[in-house]
């Protein structure tokens, strides 16, 4: 990129981001209704709205905010806003719940990240669900959309899994935003390459050099190699929303399906897919988010502006 990033551009980008995101959450959920098929959606037919957006939605919300507000993460603000603003009903796991709650009682977030799951820290895939608007805000670096989702994935994962996850969404995100300011679409295969070279060796950077090895097969294939989210890990959820990701770069829509498709986690799947390709077309435009689904989706919090 040969050109600077203003922070209202930054900003912008990471709504649309943030757009995708939460109407892939929305739409994702509603396949956990009893009676909803994949096949429908397939068919082009969308399920009632309104269609109420889950926890992904309500942490990325506060993580916008967060970059929209002061340019940077700044960790103890952004612990007091994931917990303040925690509503129980959004489909929280019980250790993320469990990590906020303790927050919000006044356990310092280093501490409450760290005693989750034994004291292991989360390993859980809500570090990488939340995180995508923050990669496209740092469209202009990789190296700050590492480290600022570090800083994000802190504070509820202590995990190294759980952050790689985060800081392997955010890479995705700041790559599909430069690609879009640069008005070019990257090969599948260099997309998922430059997400794993943002990472050190362990279970996270293994499944997206196995997602590198898997470009031109079927998203069936795929979930089933590299996992669909389904164990709510970092390691089984993030390597094959990257493959999706890349796949589908300029196709939101499809990006989004194929996340339904694949079954699993469908809500966090669909929220990161639609966060990183949503960065790359933005939204009411050919292959971005489509005006009926956005319009589909619970409005977001007005303090997202
Ligand atoms: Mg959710």
């Amino acid at each position: 990129m040969a050109f600077t990033l203003y922070a209202q551009a930054r900003t912008a980008l990471a709504r649309d981001s943030l757009a995708g995101l939460s109407v892939g959450d929305a739409l994702g959920a509603q396949f956990f209704v009893p009676g909803r098929r994949p096949a429908d959606l397939a068919a082009g037919r969308l399920p009632e709205p309104v269609w109420e957006w889950t926890d992904d939605t309500e942490m990325a919300c506060s993580v916008f905010a967060e970059l929209a507000r002061t340019g940077r993460i700044d960790r103890d603000a952004l612990a007091a806003a994931f917990a303040d603003r925690c509503e129980p009903h959004r489909g929280y796991g019980p250790g993320a719940f469990t990590v906020l709650r303790l927050i919000r009682t006044g356990t310092p977030w280093p501490v409450a990240a760290a005693t989750a799951f034994d004291g292991q820290g989360s390993l859980g895939n809500g570090a990488a669900m939340r995180v995508a608007p923050l990669g496209a805000y740092f469209a202009d670096s990789v190296t700050e959309a590492a480290a600022q989702a570090t800083a994000s994935a802190e504070l509820t994962h202590a995990h190294p899994d759980g952050i790689a996850g985060a800081v392997a969404v955010a890479v995705a995100a700041a790559l599909a935003a430069q690609a879009r300011l640069d008005g070019r679409r990257p090969p599948a295969t260099d997309f998922v390459a430059a997400v794993a070279a943002s990472l050190d060796h362990g279970p996270v950077r293994h499944g997206l050099d196995r997602a590198g090895t898997l470009i031109g097969r079927p998203v069936d294939e795929a979930a089933y190699e590299l996992g669909n989210g389904a164990q709510v890990t970092a390691r089984d959820t993030v390597p094959f929303t990257v493959w999706v990701a890349a796949r589908f770069l300029d196709d939101y829509p499809a990006a989004v399906r194929a996340c339904v498709e694949a079954g699993g986690d469908i809500d966090t799947t669909a929220a990161i897919v639609g966060g990183i390709v949503a960065a790359h077309t933005g939204t009411g435009t050919p292959g971005g988010v489509p005006d009926a689904w956005l319009a589909a989706r619970e409005p977001l919090p007005d303090w997202t502006g």
